[in-house]
């Protein structure tokens, strides 16, 4: 992944487009910058300044970019980490994984949105938390958006 490069429209673990066509164009235009930057250019939030990495709010998180269902509430725990953490996705096929080099020598797994391919964020795993699956899903609070669910 180049620095400012959009990223790809193939799922490049499939070699076919993503079911979801953005246009980045229009999501330009349609999201503040940041959003933009995380979600398309594989940007990163500034740790603890994120609208969600500390709600407990109630519901579904959704992709900014192409509103795919992604994250629940039920999911999410405190890391201490600074970004919204989860300890796994609502579905497997929701989100898919890709070795990030941009750290080298240090290997990272990036997320991204299954549907329309945008950036979410890594994942870690084997930290020591206690959660279920061992695993924080470390994802940017601007690549989404919360849907409160009313109980
Ligand atoms: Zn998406």
């Amino acid at each position: 992944m180049q620095p400012g490069a959009d990223l790809p429209k193939i799922n490049p673990l499939t070699g076919k487009p993503f079911p979801v066509q953005v246009d980045d164009g229009k999501l330009q235009v349609e999201l503040d910058s940041l959003s933009y930057e995380v979600l398309r250019k594989a940007g990163t939030e500034v740790a603890f300044t994120g609208q969600y990495y500390e709600t407990e709010t109630i519901g579904v998180y959704k992709c900014k970019a192409c509103n795919a269902e992604l994250f629940r509430s039920d999911e999410k725990f405190h890391s201490g980490c600074g970004w919204p953490s989860f300890y796994a996705p609502t579905k497997d096929d929701a989100v898919i994984l890709l070795e990030d080099s941009s750290l080298a020598p240090r290997i990272r797994t990036e997320v991204r949105c299954a549907a329309c391919g945008s950036h979410l964020g890594h994942v870690f795993e084997g930290e020591g938390y206690a959660v279920p699956t061992d695993q924080r899903w470390c994802i940017n609070s601007v690549a989404l958006v919360l849907e409160p669910k009313n109980t």
